[in-house]
C-alpha cells in the first residue's frame, strides 16, 4: 500500500543487542573503549538501528530488516553509518525530508555522556542533516534487569519527516 502523503509523519524504533566479549563497542558509529562489545551480524551498532527504524517508521517502508537481512553476507560486520545512509536514502524517494530525531540509549557503563556530540555528528553526517537535528540521550537501567546488569545495550528513536513533494 503507498504511503499517504500527509505533511508531517512520525517514526518509531527500538531496538537491543547483548554484550559479548571479543566485540568492538561501536554506538553512533563511535567505538567507545569497554571490556564488551555489542554482538550481531553487523556491527551492532544498536543506535543507529534504532534510528533507522524510526525513520523507515515515518514513511510506513517496513523496517530494517527488510532492507538489510541480518542474513545477507553483504552486511556483515558493515559499519550501521552505510546503514542509515541508505535509510535516509529511502526517506528521501517517499517524498520526505527527516525534520529531526530523538533517541535515547540505555547502557549500565560504560559511560556515554563524553561520546554523544561525536555519535550526533556522524549521524548527521550519514543521513545527511545538521547535528541539531538529531537529539541523543542516554541513561542507565538503575541496575534493574538485563540491562541493568550489563547483558546488553538497548535504544529508542523517534524521527519526525517532512513532505518535500
Ligand atoms: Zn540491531
Amino acid at each position: 500500500m503507498p504511503v499517504k502523503k500527509e505533511n508531517i509523519r512520525i517514526g518509531f524504533g527500538y531496538d537491543i543487542h547483548r554484550l559479548a566479549k571479543n566485540r568492538r563497542l561501536i554506538l553512533g558509529g563511535v567505538q567507545i573503549p569497554h571490556q564488551f562489545g555489542l554482538l550481531g551480524h553487523s556491527d551492532a551498532d544498536v543506535l543507529c538501528h534504532a534510528i533507522a527504524d524510526s525513520l523507515l517508521g515515518a514513511v510506513a517502508a517496513g523496517d530494517i530488516g527488510r532492507y538489510f537481512p541480518n542474513t545477507d553476507p553483504k552486511f556483515k560486520d558493515i559499519s550501521s553509518l552505510l546503514l542509515l545512509k541508505k535509510t535516509a536514502l529511502i526517506v528521501k524517494t517517499a517524498g520526505y525530508r527527516i525534520a529531526n530525531i530523538d533517541s535515547m540509549v540505555i547502557a549500565e557503563s560504560p559511560k556515554l555522556s563524553p561520546h554523544i556530540g561525536d555519535m550526533q555528528k556522524n549521524i548527521a553526517l550519514a543521513l545527511g542533516i545538521k547535528k541539531s537535528q538529531v537529539s541523543i540521550k542516554a541513561t542507565t537501567n538503575e541496575g534493574l534487569g538485563d540491562i541493568g546488569r550489563g547483558k546488553g545495550i538497548c535504544a529508542f528513536a523517534n524521527a519526525l519527516a517532512e513532505r518535500t513533494k
